[in-house]
């Protein structure tokens, strides 16, 4: 593990470290896991959600490299596990451009250790609602050309938004991308859980906001209206393992009404 700085708290849980915690990696601490457990305790089907989202991601990128979109902004792309944007594509044999952005500084200097010398990937720590700092960075003007189509990624983020947040961030990102862009995004609902889920969904906010990091499940209709002007690619907004679907396990899995995803492009 790299050197943090003096200033990164590391007894103050995290939620980006939860993540990876939940994950399965090895970016994070005492207090992190400490706070993931009590998460597990109250909301054992996080672990599942998490490794659902993942694979969203993963799928996503995929098809974004099946259109010919060779460079990505990952917005809240988190610590670095397996299954980054870039190693999808380094997977696929694809050479792509990728600038992630997270504002927690423990995903950002493992990132930056992670990628290492590399020229076609890199991270920058920005708050993603700051689109000067992450457009105008001068790491996302080397790697990224926006009068080509880019591929933007809101993963997993967005449910750290209050509305309307994320409505007004996809459109503001929007106004900056090229047609052809791809947009892919993902988050958190409870529309049809059931009532145990329902349940944990509720426990599971109130864990987070009592860490003073407040999560926000939304319903199908709620999260469509992100899309607006936008064209939603075949089958739409469905839950995770509906998205171009690939695995049978992931589609019986229990968790799978607790996260809905969908990737759009600009006409
Ligand atoms: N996108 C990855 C994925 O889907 O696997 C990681 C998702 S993780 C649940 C959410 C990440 O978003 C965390 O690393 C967190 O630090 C980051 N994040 C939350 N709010 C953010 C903001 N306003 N700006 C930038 N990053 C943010």
């Amino acid at each position: 593990m790299p050197a943090l700085p003096a200033t990164v708290d590391t007894t103050q849980p995290s939620a980006a470290r939860a993540y990876d915690y939940f994950l399965g990696g090895s970016h994070n601490f005492a207090a992190d896991r400490e706070f993931a457990n009590q998460v597990l305790a109250i909301a054992p089907s996080i672990p599942a959600v998490t490794r659902l989202n993942r694979s969203f991601l993963r799928r996503a990128v995929h098809y974004c490299l099946d259109q010919g979109i060779r460079q990505f902004l990952d917005l809240g792309s988190g610590i670095p596990t397996v299954g980054n944007t870039h190693q999808v594509a380094d997977a696929a044999g694809i050479a792509a451009r990728v600038v992630y952005v997270d504002n927690e500084p423990v995903a950002y200097h493992h990132a930056q250790h992670v990628l290492g010398g590399s020229e076609t990937a890199t991270i920058i720590q920005a708050d993603m609602r700051d689109l000067p700092a992450v457009l105008d960075h001068p790491d996302t003007r080397r790697l990224l050309d926006f009068t080509q189509p880019v591929g933007l990624l809101a993963v997993g983020v967005l449910l750290y938004l209050e509305d309307p947040q994320p409505a007004e961030l996809l459109g503001a990102y929007r106004q900056r991308l090229a047609p052809g862009s791809l947009v892919a995004v993902s988050t958190l609902t409870d529309e049809h859980a059931s009532p145990e889920l329902r349940a944990e969904m509720e426990l599971l906010r109130g864990a987070y906001e009592s860490a003073g990091e407040p999560v926000y499940p939304r319903d199908h209709a709620e999260i469509l209206r992100w899309f607006d002007g936008l064209d939603l690619i075949d089958p739409g907004l469905v839950t995770l393992p509906e998205w171009h679907p690939q695995d049978q396990v992931e589609l019986d899995d229990p968790a799978k009404p607790l996260g809905y995803g969908a990737v759009a492009r600009v006409p």
